[in-house]
């Protein structure tokens, strides 16, 4: 199965429930983790692996041949994000604007527009004992997430086939980067906290799965502080509710050291355990 984490804001316990679910199903399935926040990764403060592999990430963008130009504006037309434009007797390409979809390249009738490759972050993965965990960064200064993303999916899923469990840690939020995070999932865990804050967000990310026919379930983190409302959200509206993990100090003291929690703090074995049962019992429906 494939599993993304996500949550309608960052801060909920995303990360802290994607390193403990992966390191735990790890002890007895194949299981991979890949970290898909790809602005601010941080599974990696918390796995701690041996390096196995790494390489450049590119997308291609189009890169002027002043020699070829007929200045005909042809390529300023076709582009939806305004990443070229004409200047007088000169053609500006805005790499960061660019979505790579080679419109104004295929379109420019004397080939004045080559698409060319251009760095946009890179690519590590780890093992660490059972566990593999893949984990992409974005360069410094680069705006666009998705082909980062798109790229780190297409590598876990040539690198992995169905025997293994994936977990994607996803981008915090309900915008292009999440709804490529998940696009691959089978199944989507949304963690929220029950305050007022962490219901508004938790309703946004339920209307942008419900949106792209995604089955998903929720988890909600810190249980203990704030009301109920996201619990009787859930009941409502027959949102399954995987599991509970209590606000606690032990949690937090851990959290800060950058150590798992599973294996020294029970109520996170248990949720965990009910998570997997979960996860398991929705494997065997989907296999029927
Ligand atoms: S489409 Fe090609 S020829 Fe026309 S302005 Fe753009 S780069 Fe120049
Ligand atoms: S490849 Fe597409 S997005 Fe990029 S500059 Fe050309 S038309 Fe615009």
């Amino acid at each position: 199965m494939k599993v993304a984490i996500a949550s309608g804001k960052g801060g909920t316990g995303k990360t802290t429930l994607s390193t403990n679910l992966s390191a735990y199903l790890a002890e007895s399935e194949k299981t991979v983790l890949v970290d898909l926040d790809v602005e601010e990764p941080n599974s990696g403060l918390f796995i701690h692996g041996h390096l196995v592999h790494q390489e450049e990430v590119y997308k291609m963008v189009p890169e002027w041949v002043e020699d070829k130009c007929t200045f005909c504006g042809l390529c300023q037309q076709s582009c939806n994000f305004h990443a070229v434009i004409q200047l007088g007797p000169v053609i500006m390409v805005f790499p960061e604007l660019c979505h790579s979809c080679y419109a104004c390249s295929e379109l420019c009738p004397v080939e004045a527009l080559p698409m060319v490759q251009k760095k946009i972050g890179h690519l590590q993965q780890f093992r660490s004992e059972g566990l593999h965990f893949v984990e992409s960064r974005l360069d410094i200064g680069e705006e666009q997430a998705v082909p980062l993303i798109a790229s780190t999916l297409d590598f876990v899923n040539k690198q992995f086939d169905c025997d293994w469990t994936i977990i994607y840690d996803s981008p915090p939020g309900t915008s292009c980067p999440v709804i490529e995070a998940t696009s691959d999932a089978d199944f989507v865990i949304l963690v929220t906290e029950p305050t007022p804050f962490g219901f508004h967000d938790l309703k946004l990310a339920v209307d942008t799965m419900r949106q792209l026919g995604k089955s998903f379930g929720v988890v909600i983190n810190r249980h203990g502080i704030g009301n109920d409302e996201v619990e009787d959200y859930c009941h409502e509206e027959g949102i399954p509710l995987l599991a509970k993990i209590a606000n606690s100090r032990a949690i937090a003291e851990r959290y800060s050291v950058g150590k798992l929690l599973y294996k020294e703090v029970p109520e996170v074995l248990e949720a965990l355990i009910k998570i997997k049962h979960f996860l398991n019992t929705m494997a065997k429906e989907v296999a029927k």
